[in-house]
């Protein structure tokens, strides 16, 4: 039997609720495999694991695959499906709900990955998670909407980039690997998607004090359209445009010209 009979033969139903576009394309599968660079000592974590198209490719490449997969109807099914790969284990359960340095704490690993086809309901959360809560990822290859690729990987200076695009490039170095048409999901969804790569960062660029930093960059860009000198009246513009002006810049500038490297330099000068 092959997986749409197992799925029918179980009675299973796609479930709109939990983002269940699944992924037919094999080239496309192994195109994603290829973006991670998986070795025999690689643990490998997929939140979503759907029919397990993707999981068999990672079972095959992987010292161990831990899925999550938030519907419960999906287990019969997927105990069929998967009866050949026994270094897989599923956790049913929503994923942002688990403790996941308390589910690792059973395995042994070199490299820890992430390889996943998202809910796109939730994608950021997923992603800020493994940030939150700590969680030493290696790298992090995931589909996600097009349009959030786009704010994920934006550069300074582009509309897509934000507070969160800073956020996630301090910890990461993020690629748009590639666009995946709408037309490969089953059932087919109302966007194109696309391939990013979070790749840990090596650099030690940091602010002194995280809090601040972090809060500058929520702050400057609380009002898009507005200047950094509107943004941030409640901190000492002084001192924010004496940084500035060694980057040609100052606060007349809006939050969406000001790279991540020029908030870690006004950050430190302002908690010195
Ligand atoms: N990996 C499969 C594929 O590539 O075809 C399925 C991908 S589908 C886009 C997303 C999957 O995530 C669905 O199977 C859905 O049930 C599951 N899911 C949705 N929300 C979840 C959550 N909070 N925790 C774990 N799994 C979730």
């Amino acid at each position: 039997m092959n997986t749409k009979e197992i799925l029918e033969q179980s009675g299973f139903n796609f479930k709109k609720k939990f983002g269940q576009n699944f992924l037919l394309d094999q080239n496309i599968l192994n195109n994603i495999i290829k973006e991670a660079n998986i070795t025999n000592d690689t643990l490998v974590i997929e939140i979503g694991v759907g029919a397990a198209a993707l999981t068999k490719k990672l079972s095959l490449k992987a010292k161990r695959v831990l899925g999550y997969e938030i519907d419960e109807s999906l287990k019969e099914p997927l105990s069929v499906i998967l009866k050949e790969n026994d270094n897989v284990d599923i956790i049913f359960d929503d994923f942002l709900n688990r403790c996941v340095k308390e589910d690792l704490k059973k395995y042994e690993y070199k490299t820890l990955m992430v390889v996943a086809n998202l809910p796109y309901y939730i994608t950021t959360p997923i992603i800020t998670k493994f940030i939150d809560e700590q969680i030493d990822v290696e790298k992090i290859i995931v589909m996600v909407q097009n349009e959030v690729a786009d704010r994920f990987s934006a550069k300074a200076g582009v509309k897509s980039y934000n507070s969160l695009t800073i956020f996630l490039n301090y910890y990461f170095d993020i690629k748009k690997a590639f666009v995946v048409s709408r037309n490969v999901f089953y059932p087919k969804p109302n966007v194109d998607s696309a391939v990013v790569t979070f790749t840990k960062k090596r650099s030690n660029l940091k602010a002194d004090d995280e809090k601040l930093f972090f809060k500058l960059v929520r702050d400057a860009f609380c009002q898009k359209r507005k200047t950094l000198k509107n943004n941030l009246k409640s901190y000492n513009l002084d001192k924010i445009n004496e940084t500035l002006k060694k980057h040609n810049k100052d606060i007349t500038f809006r939050a969406e010209n000001i790279t991540m490297e020029e908030f870690i330099d006004i950050s430190n000068n302002l908690s010195k």
